[in-house]
């Protein structure tokens, strides 16, 4: 085991190198990091962490260099995801791996994508995202001469494999059956999945302001919103429009983050809990809000819902991503020979590993794979009859 982390802060039910489930493929240990600083390395270095780059969150990123990405998301997450570990005495190295990897399947332009995705591979398995991250960090990412994907252990898979339908969890063996079971995951997977809510309420109303979709005035609606505004405007009644918004949702992430560690750490206490096993022996997660908190998270996303994801110009966006998708997929998959030769070679190779479904798994890799603006330059390439010919023959 690595002795450079320092143990004294783990708590007996973090996960750990000494509990750790292992590696599908096993390998020495690193010298100088832990297991899971390992894995947090390999994401970082991986094609589709650099990819994250170039995909939507929410609002697709060429309309805006200031939008959060996927990248920037994950970081945020990462950020809070740590916090949130350190103070429960979690592994703070897995829980930021978890945080970096967790939307790594996304296809492009977000849930449209991923709706669109999941429309055209009805009859062939279905499209979800979570297992996408899966199939990335296990299979797709090509790297290593010892073993496909990049053999993360096992309590990064579980953390990445946030749900999962009961039909894909027999398939998976081990790492499924929490999802038969009921069971949950580890501390540091359920710190992470609640990390990833609050990054994206409070970048969200962020994103949404700074573009002019909502405004303060609608926000105050929302209780959690307007005690923070009060807050704010009553230290600071010459603010800035800027400096409001910002001093507002530092304020929100930090009560909701105060809220979360204050009610975990309660739950930790009374359950005693001696090993990472035991919590995730449990129904419900430990890591929660409480019931108030809940409340107004829960407000807050009903908000954004009506005002923000479905406001006509987040919709139109939406429209064209899913066009564009549908298209892609129905044209590849009508005439192969448009792939090119990687994405057709992986086609035929999952054929004769999976049968029939391959091909179409294969296409739904390959656009599930591209950032947003590849898809679109794919799609002018393929579609639009005035590009001209020699620029197909660029790669
Ligand atoms: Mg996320």
């Amino acid at each position: 085991m690595h002795k450079g982390y320092d143990l004294r802060n783990l708590a007996p039910y973090a996960c750990s190198e000494a509990t750790s489930k292992g590696r599908l493929h096993p390998e020495a240990d690193p010298v100088h990091r832990t297991q899971y600083q390992r894995d947090r390395d390999r994401i970082i270095h991986s094609a589709a962490f650099r990819r994250l780059e170039y995909k939507t969150q929410v609002f697709v990123n060429h309309e805006g260099d200031l939008f959060r990405t996927r990248l920037t998301h994950s970081l945020e997450v990462s950020q809070i995801a740590r916090s949130i570990a350190r103070e429960l005495h979690l592994h703070e190295d897995l829980a930021e791996t978890i945080a970096i990897a967790h939307d790594l399947g996304h296809a492009p332009f977000g849930h449209a994508g991923q709706d669109a995705l999941n429309r055209c591979m009805k009859e062939y398995g279905g499209f979800e995202h979570n297992m996408q991250s899966l199939r990335v960090v296990d299979e797709l990412e090509e790297k290593y001469a010892e073993f496909p994907g990049l053999n993360l252990s096992f309590e990064s898979r579980e953390g990445i494999l946030k749900h999962c339908s009961p039909k894909d969890a027999r398939k998976l063996g081990t790492l499924g059956q929490r999802f038969l079971d009921k069971n949950q995951p580890s501390l540091e997977a359920q710190s992470c999945d609640l990390a990833d809510e609050i990054a994206y309420n409070n970048h969200d109303i962020d994103d949404g302001v700074r573009y002019g979709l909502i405004t303060i005035e609608q926000l105050l609606e929302t209780r959690l919103f307007r005690e923070q505004h009060e807050v704010v405007m009553q230290k600071y009644p010459k603010i800035s429009s800027n400096c409001l918004i910002h001093e507002v949702i530092r304020r929100m992430i930090s009560r909701m983050v105060v809220d979360l560690i204050d009610t975990s750490r309660y739950q930790i206490e009374k359950e005693n809990f001696s090993h990472p096993d035991e919590p995730r022996q449990l129904e419900k997660y430990t890591v929660s809000f409480s019931d108030d908190m809940k409340q107004q998270t829960l407000e807050l996303k009903r908000f954004l819902m009506k005002n923000l994801y479905r406001h006509y110009r987040v919709q139109r966006m939406t429209t064209k991503a899913e066009k564009v998708l549908s298209a892609l997929f129905e044209a590849f998959i009508n005439d192969l020979q448009i792939l090119p030769p990687d994405a057709l070679a992986h086609c035929n190779q999952l054929k004769d590993k999976i049968g029939d479904n391959g091909i179409a798994r294969g296409v739904s890799d390959y656009i599930a794979g591209m950032t947003d603006r590849y898809a679109i330059v794919e799609y002018e390439r393929i579609f639009n009859p005035r590009q001209l010919s020699f620029a197909n023959l660029i790669p």
